[in-house]
């Protein structure tokens, strides 16, 4: 496309039927008229080249990636992934839904800097989802809780307890809930079992995790373990 000696308008036309394309009729730097016949003329007229084909909607145009899905929509500051620099790739599963997105988490000293679909994954193909897209700012996001709020009985305020303490409360509250609900024998037969917990899982519960919550309370001899994403 020739460049504009004069200061020109920008005007962009839509096309009126549904396409990503759009139509580049005359271009304005901004700047000031220059003359051809001046020592700054190449370079500004270089300058604008390189300034408008910088721009993705002219290289869609003018290029062969008409669709703008490839190189036409590349920046240079795309061209560099900005895992390169991970130490480590794990490999997890979105905790959001049932769907069970695979997911690459990126480490880099220790954190977690970068997660993304998994093109290993047969479920997701690489894809996620905006919500799964987001996981990273589960992770590292300012209102991620650390700490556990509790309300003793009969408390009329909130308190913060930290993991190790809340895990302890639990584990102690679980070995004493088993054992009041405890059965040996139920109308003569051996029961060995337990009714005073259960267990319901919920949809973000992945494969491995409902294995182990399975395992963990059959062991302890609950006999009521559900989980609500079955199918
Ligand atoms: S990426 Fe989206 S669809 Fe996939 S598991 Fe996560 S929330 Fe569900």
């Amino acid at each position: 496309m020739p460049l504009p000696e004069t200061p020109a308008t920008i005007t962009i036309t839509r096309f009126p039927y549904p396409t990503r394309v759009v139509a580049i009729v005359a271009v304005n730097t901004g700047g000031e008229a220059v003359d051809p016949d001046t020592e700054g003329y190449a370079s500004t007229v270089a300058r604008r080249r390189s300034w408008i084909g910088s721009w993705p909607v002219y290289r869609q145009l003018t290029g062969t990636d008409r669709r703008g899905l490839g190189a036409a929509a590349k920046s240079d500051r795309s061209r560099v992934a900005r895992t390169s620099t991970a130490d480590a790739v794990v490999k997890s599963v979105c905790p959001y839904c049932a769907v069970g997105c695979g997911q690459n988490v990126f480490v880099q000293d220790g954190k977690v800097t970068q997660i993304e679909g998994d093109p290993d994954s047969p479920v997701s193909r690489g894809r996620l989802c905006p919500k799964g897209s987001a996981s990273l700012q589960l992770t590292t996001g300012d209102s991620r809780q650390y700490t556990v709020r509790y309300r003793r009985p009969f408390g009329t305020k909130w308190e913060d307890l930290d993991l190790d303490t809340a895990m302890d409360m639990i584990a102690d509250r679980v070995l004493a809930a088993r054992r009041r609900g405890w059965q040996w024998e139920v109308d003569g037969d051996r029961t060995r079992r337990t009714l005073g917990f259960a267990s319901l899982g919920g949809a973000t519960l992945d494969n491995e995790e409902n294995y182990l919550i399975k395992k963990l309370f059959t062991a302890l001899g609950a006999i009521q373990i559900e989980n609500q994403a079955r199918i």
